[in-house]
């Protein structure tokens, strides 16, 4: 009991003490520009004070987000075979299903707001790819809870959905509140997650040369330029006989003999780009 008391008296004391050595130098010092500027390493800031979690147990990814030549990937892959997926962030689920090449997706709405000027009205969105066939457990209109297991990962979109190959989680994440963003409208989805960068790894595979990944998005991506330019039984025959690692854009241009001028002029008669 005695011991109790005391450290209670110890905490109130440090309180004190606190309290005042703060208010003190609120009082004497006036902040430099300079000073104003400094953010303590661990406290995160902008996107990355939102407390969002990760949305699965892996931490290494197989693509990170943005430019890779001509290809914007519009989020982050993270290497994971068939494992339950969380929710980000509190929310409501605003799309659950498949898309038209048989990528099994869910979107959430969050509560969160983008802070981006111009763009603090919308909602933040995310949004889940390549998940296990009828894996969702979550429906439109549903309220979701940061952590909530809202999936399981899986390969659906894939060139050849069901082989055991291609396995990742895409989560890409938009500041405009659509379940389609534009390559401009996407935010880096590990500016969510600052505290935790050190966990992270890449899989040194995927570092250098990109491996294709058919039909990632909705949209019209490299790799769909690609498939049309060759025809689609011939990229499936080379795809599918290809390890994930193997299907390179390196490979791919050697084996259809396509020179860089060559590729240059495939994108923009595709124009991979227009919306
Ligand atoms: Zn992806």
């Amino acid at each position: 009991m005695k011991k109790k008391i005391f450290l209670i008296t110890c905490a109130l004391s440090m309180i004190t003490v606190a309290s005042a050595s703060a208010s003190s130098i609120n009082l004497e010092q006036k902040p430099t520009e300079a000073s104003k500027n400094v953010v303590p390493m661990d406290v995160p800031t902008g996107y990355g004070a939102m407390g969002w979690q990760w949305p699965t147990t892996v931490t290494t990814l197989s693509d990170p987000f943005g430019w890779t030549g001509r290809r914007f990937h519009k989020g982050i892959d993270v290497l994971v075979y068939k494992q339950d997926v969380y929710a980000t962030a509190d929310g409501e689920v605003i799309g659950v299903g498949k898309y038209g090449n048989g990528t099994e997706y869910v979107t959430i709405k969050h509560d969160d707001k983008a802070i981006e000027p111009g763009k603090t009205n919308n909602n933040l969105i995310s949004r889940y790819l390549h998940l296990t066939k009828d894996s969702q457990k979550v429906s439109t209109y549903q309220r979701v809870s940061k952590g909530q297991n809202i999936a399981v990962s899986g390969n659906t979109g894939a060139a050849t959905g069901g082989k055991d190959n291609n396995y990742h989680l895409h989560l890409d994440i938009n500041n405009v509140a659509k379940d389609l963003p534009a390559d401009n409208e996407t935010i880096d989805p590990m500016l969510f997650y600052p505290n935790q960068l050190s966990s992270f790894k890449m899989d040194g595979n995927a570092s250098n040369d990109k491996e294709l990944h058919l039909y990632e998005d909705e949209e019209h991506s490299f790799d769909v330029s690609m498939m049309n330019h060759v025809g689609k039984e011939k990229f499936d025959a080379w795809f599918d006989n290809l390890q994930p690692h193997e299907r390179t854009r390196t490979a791919f241009k050697q084996h259809f003999n396509i020179s860089d001028q060559l590729l240059n002029e495939i994108l923009k008669k595709n124009d991979i780009r227009k919306r």
